[in-house]
């Protein structure tokens, strides 16, 4: 039986402001295989944080902000496979990205292989054309592939900011891990979908 670990608190700002040009919010792997029912690895809550992730592309949408998804993409024989078994399959309907979240015109997918958005995809180079200095990570798993770009960013010099309500894990620990490594380790703004505004607006 695991013991009790005390969770070291996590400052959740109530108030975040963020340049509208210079950020851009990502959403990880809202993909029917994560999310819905039928899936081949859902998150219970996954669908639950649907609205707030919503609200987040409201909000970067009407502020004209950046907005890119990753979307897990993997082959037949997969190094992941054997760990989590047959998921996000190229083409398949467990790939694709759930209908409530749909990309608008002009926003771009990454497709990834690994954990990290920024593994062995052009997510960097695409930031940095459009000056992005702030990402918003939102979706799902939290402590795993929301972790791996949301640090993967802050290692880049980005800053981080990660919704709680917006991401989601199998366990609260889980959860828990991903808010810690985040504001600790990344240094990163712990928030909530409704406390951010556009500076300069
Ligand atoms: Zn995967």
């Amino acid at each position: 039986m695991a013991g009790q670990v005390e969770v070291p608190d996590v400052r959740i700002d109530r108030a975040v402001s963020v340049p509208p040009h210079t950020t851009a919010l990502i959403v990880v792997d809202m993909q029917q295989d994560f999310v819905h029912p039928g899936g081949a690895l859902v998150v219970p809550d996954a669908s639950e944080t649907i609205p707030a992730i919503q609200r987040l592309l409201a909000f970067a949408r009407t502020h004209g902000m950046a907005v890119f998804y990753t979307q897990d993409t993997h082959d037949p024989g997969d190094l992941e496979f054997p760990i989590w078994g047959e998921h996000a399959l190229r083409g398949s309907w467990g790939w694709q990205i759930v209908g409530e979240l749909a990309p608008a015109r002009g926003e771009r997918v990454i497709e990834k292989r690994r954990y990290d958005g920024f593994f062995g995809t052009s997510l960097d180079g695409e930031l940095r054309k459009k000056g992005i200095e702030t990402v918003i990570v939102c979706g799902t798993v939290a402590n795993i592939c929301v972790l791996h770009t949301a640090g993967s960013a802050a290692l880049r010099g980005y800053r981080v900011v990660l919704p709680i309500d917006a991401i989601s894990a199998l366990l609260d620990f889980d959860l828990q891990v991903a808010l810690r490594q985040t504001a600790f380790l990344y240094r990163g703004t712990i928030t909530t979908s409704a406390a951010l505004a556009a500076e300069g607006c």
